[in-house]
């Protein structure tokens, strides 16, 4: 599996990874490889959700925009996600912000991410996007008995219209209305979230962006982007891929997790790409099914290293969290076989349940854990977004426009920690995936005492 910090490249023609969205999304797109010197205004590099909502948003305000991708659109995160749109990004919740940033900032943070699930939704229905959205909504399960009390206290801190849109729920509410799980203490609903298929997202977004008029190039690893020299062709940048060249004013770097650090090292020692895995049952049987009350829902425990799941159409539950350390080890038959224990364990039901798909991911994690959308502070004239944490279904979209809007209208993006401030260096940078196995096996030993 490509690796961020240890290839120096994306290849491409990489097939999808073998997930349940690739074998259920049918349709399939046709784009062209970048096999000329072409120019444009905005170059975009990345075809996920934030790329793709650029390139929307972009296209909307009339700006000549390319889309250029190392493999086919949503080959990254934004295809191979659990397809659950939440309001919120990075790890940070409103109290959090709070400390770190001050209360009106944190109001400002989460009021984008709430109109992010608002508008995504109005997105979706707006073009009659065939996404198999469900209206399941969200639960946070408490794993542990002082975990309610957090939800209260954060409940009791958020301001008032977020805070009307949750429900705590006692334990036995969650058993009689929404699931039945080995050992937990209550939850905290929301049923604005609604699950989707995220392929089918990212390709019906790639359709909108092509027929408002944006190029979209596929299979054309960018290598490099440099200064032109004596502003050739009129412009600042030349951006170029294997087999080609683009001469533009403006770059977006929409590569996420997924950059190739070697070869586009802005964000080396800023993003930690992490590996999360997920695994999809066989259809379940009615009487396997009885511990789901609502369809589908969707939810995360709050475990040391938590756990993602939700009820799919077709009656198969999706089950996803921490995948391997190193790339190479992504599909170790270890780290499978940890997933299928922690459903089991939550769900004895399901013990003889066959698992069908089984895939991994990469997200950016960013040193002080909330998404940075912005301008590179030695060139205002190249932007970026990264480090959603695992948490970028709803914000990315959010995070696109406010991309587009770097590049014609700088005022309106508004003065928030997210946006316009740098990532900040994690320290011991070449040494954080040893970091993360030391986490690892110290988050496994709590979660096996508490
Ligand atoms: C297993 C898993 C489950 C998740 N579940 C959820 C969830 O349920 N809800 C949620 O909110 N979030 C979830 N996430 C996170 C979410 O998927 C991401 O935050 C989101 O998709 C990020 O989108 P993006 O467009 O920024 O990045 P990506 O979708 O990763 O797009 C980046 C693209 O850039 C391309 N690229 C990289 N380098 C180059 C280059 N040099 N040249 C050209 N192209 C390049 C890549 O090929 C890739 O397609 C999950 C992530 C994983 C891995």
């Amino acid at each position: 599996m490509y690796d961020p910090l240890a290839h120096p490249q994306l290849s491409p023609n990489q097939p999808y990874p073998e997930s349940f969205w690739a074998f259920n999304t049918g349709k399939r797109l046709h784009f062209p490889q970048l096999e000329a010197t072409v120019q444009t205004e905005v170059v975009i590099i990345g075809a996920g959700f934030t790329g793709l909502s650029a390139a929307i948003a972009l296209r909307e305000k009339g700006v000549e925009t390319a889309l250029v991708e190392a493999n086919s659109v949503g080959w990254g995160c934004a295809g191979r996600n659990a397809g659950f749109a939440l309001p919120g990004s990075g790890r940070l919740g409103f109290s959090a912000l709070k400390s770190a940033y001050g209360k009106n900032a944190a109001i400002g943070i989460i009021s984008e991410y709430y109109q992010a699930v608002d508008n995504l939704k109005h997105f979706i229905d707006s073009n009659n996007l065939q996404v198999d959205l469900v209206q399941g909504g969200y639960l946070k399960i408490a794993s542990k008995a002082k975990d309610i009390n957090l939800f209260e206290q954060q409940l009791n801190d958020l301001p008032s219209t977020y805070a009307s849109k949750l429900s705590l729920l006692s334990a036995q509410e969650v058993d009689t209305h929404f699931i039945e799980t080995h050992q937990q203490f209550g939850g905290l609903y929301n049923s604005s979230s609604f699950g989707i298929n995220p392929l089918k997202m990212a390709l019906a977004m790639a359709e909108l962006a092509r027929e408002n008029g944006a190029h979209v190039f596929q299979n054309s690893p960018v290598l490099s982007y440099e200064k032109a020299q004596n502003a050739s062709h009129g412009k600042r940048y030349v951006v170029t891929t294997t087999k080609g060249k683009i001469y533009c004013d403006h770059i977006i770097l929409a590569t996420n997790a997924y950059t190739p650090n070697k070869s586009l090292p802005v964000f080396y020692r800023a993003q930690f790409p992490v590996l999360s895995s997920v695994l999809v049952t066989h259809p379940l049987r009615d009487e396997q099914l009885k511990f789901v009350k609502q369809a589908g829902l969707m939810c995360m425990d709050t475990r040391a290293l938590k756990y993602y799941y939700r009820l799919l159409p077709g009656n198969r539950i999706l089950f996803g969290g921490r995948g391997a350390v190193w790339g190479y080890n992504h599909d170790s038959p270890l780290i499978k076989r940890k997933l299928i224990n922690a459903l089991k364990s939550s769900f004895p039901n399901l013990d003889d349940a066959r698992i069908d798909y089984f895939w991994s991911g990469w997200v950016s994690v960013s040193q002080d854990e909330i998404p940075h959308i912005g301008s590179l502070p030695s060139d205002p004239n190249i932007h970026f977004a990264m480090g959603y944490c695992g948490s970028g279904v709803a914000f990315t979209h959010t995070a696109g426009k406010r991309l587009a809007q770097l590049v014609t209208s700088k005022n309106d993006v508004p003065e928030l920690p997210i946006y316009n401030t740098f990532p900040k260096d994690f320290p011991f940078a070449p040494f954080r995936r040893l970091g993360l196995w030391g986490y690892y096996q110290w988050q496994s030993l709590m979660d096996w005492v508490s």
